[in-house]
């Protein structure tokens, strides 16, 4: 079988020692693979052919095909890639003005068990590698012309990072290097559920990470209900956990809240959250809820909306409403993944997301699916 070229146990190395190459190909491979975004090595035109050959013969690239993709108007576009084993995970392109945002998956599935979440709806299969977690940048580097490059990148994606920092690490750390992707560790955003014990090791090894937590309630009954894991950790040793990533990281810590509509949307809820946050230096970033096939939680509505975010300013709470991208492309992951494998929207689904769509900032998206069952 071949070595998937963007694992880290890939024995790239000692092959090119073995051909009598001297190390720094290697090097040389990185550099046309994250800065140059060659697609084989027959795109490596600095190496020497008969070198190329023999790679090509024992190294591959590729290991997904991509079986969906998908652009929205506001250009928006997301792929669903198929994996080696036929699993299926997602990873989204978002552009916003100069910056070129992906979100990224680290899991097939999730454990986590967040009732509203379609990633999670059928448990985790598995964690991703690391070269599957790379390979999903390589794909999105590839959706920009040469004169873009990806700017952010958020693990937001199918899966919970703090799950498996093993494999997402040291895909992060390759993307920094200054000779490939280039991307300060300023602009890489994991999202967590709240793991103290990831968080913790986070502090340990490297805090430089903006960290965002999933909270969605501000009191232990209701987070319990909406996202289950809460049962055996409690709020208390999040925010612990959170308050001393935030000393040792000194960046500004977010708090995620999806507003599901009469479930945690009230203003009692908004004045509880208040309360948790207290004198924090933090972002609250309240995320519109994109309904789910075949879930019953609904978006809330906008005046309700307005009040939980008025109670919040009011208090002086840092407050952001994230802007809804790629709504009908179904770019909230996990729901891409579902859809295709035949879960069909319902009908009060759509009705929900198109209303979501037109009464938030951006406009309504169509749906302009390419290449469908594409190869690499
Ligand atoms: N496991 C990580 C990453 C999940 S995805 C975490 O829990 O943070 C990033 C965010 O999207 C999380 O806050 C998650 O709760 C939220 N989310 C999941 N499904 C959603 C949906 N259908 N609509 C809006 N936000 C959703």
């Amino acid at each position: 079988m071949q070595h998937h070229l963007l694992d880290p146990s890939a024995p790239l190395l000692s092959r090119l020692a073995e051909l009598g190459q001297p190390a720094w190909r290697a090097k040389a491979v990185r550099r046309w693979l994250y800065g140059s975004r060659a697609s084989s090595f027959a795109d490596m035109t600095d190496l020497p052919k008969t070198l190329r050959e023999a790679l090509e013969a024992e190294f591959t690239l590729w290991t997904t095909t991509i079986a969906t993709h998908s652009r929205a108007e506001d250009g928006t576009e997301k792929l669903l890639l198929e994996l080696h084993d036929r699993q299926r995970i997602e990873c989204v392109m978002l552009r916003d003005g100069e910056r070129r945002t992906v979100c990224i998956s680290s899991q097939v599935g999730c454990a986590m068990g967040c009732v509203f979440c379609a990633s999670g709806i059928d448990g985790v299969v598995r964690n991703l590698t690391t070269g599957e977690i790379l390979e999903q940048l390589l794909r999105l580097a590839r959706l920009l012309p040469a004169t873009e490059r990806i700017s952010h990148i958020v693990v937001m994606g199918m899966g919970e990072p703090l799950a498996n920092l093993d494999r997402l690490l040291p895909a992060l750390a390759v993307a920094q290097d200054p000779e490939g992707m280039g991307i300060s560790q300023r602009r890489i955003t994991i999202s967590t559920v709240g793991l103290p014990a990831g968080m913790e090791r986070l502090v340990e090894e490297n805090p430089g990470y903006h960290l965002a937590v999933s909270l969605h309630a501000a009191g232990d009954d209701l987070r319990t209900k909406l996202v289950p894991v809460n049962k055996s950790i409690g709020l208390a040793a999040v925010m612990d956990a959170a308050d001393r990533y935030w000393e040792a990281s000194g960046r500004r810590l977010t708090f995620e809240y999806v507003l599901l509509g009469g479930v945690n949307d009230s203003p009692l809820h908004a004045r509880e959250l208040v309360r948790l946050i207290g004198g924090r230096a933090a972002l609250v970033n309240i995320i519109p809820y994109n309904s789910v096939a075949g879930l019953p939680w609904r978006e809330p509505s906008q005046g309700s909306r307005e009040r939980f975010l008025d109670v919040l300013r009011e208090a002086g709470v840092n407050v952001q409403v994230r802007r809804r991208k790629g709504a009908r492309i179904d770019a909230a992951c996990g729901q891409l993944r579902r859809i295709a494998a035949g879960t069909k929207p319902s009908p009060a689904g759509d009705e929900a997301s198109d209303q979501a769509a037109t009464g938030s900032i951006d406009s309504p998206m169509a749906i302009e699916p390419l290449a469908p069952g594409g190869a690499p």
